[in-house]
């Protein structure tokens, strides 16, 4: 085998990685431009076809020609590299499978990613050169360096979560209930749904998610606008909002209280038990005079509202079909752009915010 062959073998994907991260830090093990080793693993598919750059950020999608060519080029087998590099095996929708002529090209990731934790490994693999990973569901904190990852090409940026352990706390609770429920995602979304639908109404005299906002500011150096809109904010609510209304028994006990004792019974259950998971013994209150005098910033139709009808008016819980009950319609869902967010809950409808937030890779990454 040739000495670029060992070299190639040496550099292993990491398990999520971006197949563009991958590459990258191959082509500093080989000394080569990374477009002209995509084009090197092709050249004996030929035709082959290199559409777009490599830039900050973007991830390499092949077709089913040019995915073949990679591994032959790497000698690493086709389902070894799928099971490691979430992009690989999927391809792309523009990318033509059926065409014989190997395809490759550069898009924005169709996933969140963040930059992998740079003090978990020092191997110089990974000084070498950062690693990007999509984290998936809740692989967006590193547990053993309490560090929550963001994502910026090229650095490593992260939030120390020492002072915030109420997140990594969380995120215990958001692995379990990963582990443990295949639409785990679905119910964190709905759990970040819910919330939003609080952090919208303002909560003037919240001091929890004030303290996290100032902690953040504190360490990131910047003004508490610049961080309002990020979803580590309201994490902890979003993954005990998420456990409650995932968990079976909780549900059988809310459908049969409706059943006895009426809807306005299961929904100030629902409300106190709401209160205690978030740890605000004023939020049943507080919900069931929203109830009565909804908030004109508030989402339409309300979250909790929605679910509820959902759950009252489907057998999800004992087996049926769980899909409807973790439908978020568009109305109500976690708005995922951070000026969006940043403009609604500061009042400050200004660009440099996102801007800043930008410049401290906080308008990527993992959300909910
Ligand atoms: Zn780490």
């Amino acid at each position: 085998m040739s000495r670029r062959g060992r070299q190639l073998l040496q550099v292993a994907p990491f398990q999520g990685e971006l197949t563009s991260s991958w590459l990258a830090r191959m082509s500093d093990t080989c000394g080569l431009h990374i477009q002209d080793l995509v084009r090197a693993a092709l050249a004996d598919a030929q035709p082959a076809q290199v559409t777009g750059a490599p830039q900050p950020g973007r991830e390499v999608f092949f077709n089913r020609p040019a995915r073949a060519a990679v591994c032959h080029f790497t000698a690493m087998p086709d389902q070894r590299l799928g099971a490691l590099l979430p992009s690989f095996a999927g391809g792309h929708e523009l990318l033509d499978d059926g065409f014989e002529r190997a395809l490759a090209a550069w898009y924005t990731p169709r996933l969140p990613w963040v930059s992998a934790c740079s003090r978990c490994d020092s191997s110089t693999a990974r000084a070498s050169a950062s690693v990007m990973m999509y984290p998936g569901s809740d692989r967006h904190i590193c547990r053993r360096h309490r560090r929550w990852l963001l994502a910026a090409p090229g650095r490593c940026p992260t939030i120390a979560l020492a002072q915030l352990p109420e997140v990594v706390a969380a995120h215990a609770g958001h692995m379990a209930l990963t582990r443990t429920v295949p639409q785990a995602p679905a119910m964190v979304a709905f759990g970040a749904a819910v919330v939003w639908s609080w952090q919208v109404q303002g909560w003037a005299l919240e001091p929890v998610w004030a303290r996290r906002i100032s902690v953040l500011a504190g360490q990131l150096d910047c003004s508490s606008t610049v961080v309002a809109a990020h979803p580590l904010i309201p994490y902890p609510e979003t993954v005990a909002v998420a456990r409650l209304l995932g968990a079976p028994a909780w549900r059988r006990h809310l459908v049969s209280t409706a059943a006895v004792h009426g809807l306005r019974t299961a929904r100030q259950e629902l409300y106190e038990a709401l209160a205690r998971c978030t740890d605000r013994p004023w939020l049943a209150d507080w919900l069931a005079a929203g109830t009565r005098l909804r908030h004109p910033a508030a989402p339409h139709p309300d979250p909790l509202e929605h679910w509820l009808a959902c759950l009252l008016g489907t057998t999800a819980w004992d087996g049926g079909p769980a899909l409807p009950l973790w439908d978020l319609p568009d109305s109500i869902r976690w708005p995922g752009h951070y000026g969006v967010r940043s403009s609604c809950l500061t009042e400050v409808r200004s660009r440099e915010i996102t801007d800043q937030a930008r410049h401290l890779a906080l308008t990527g990454g993992w959300h909910p």
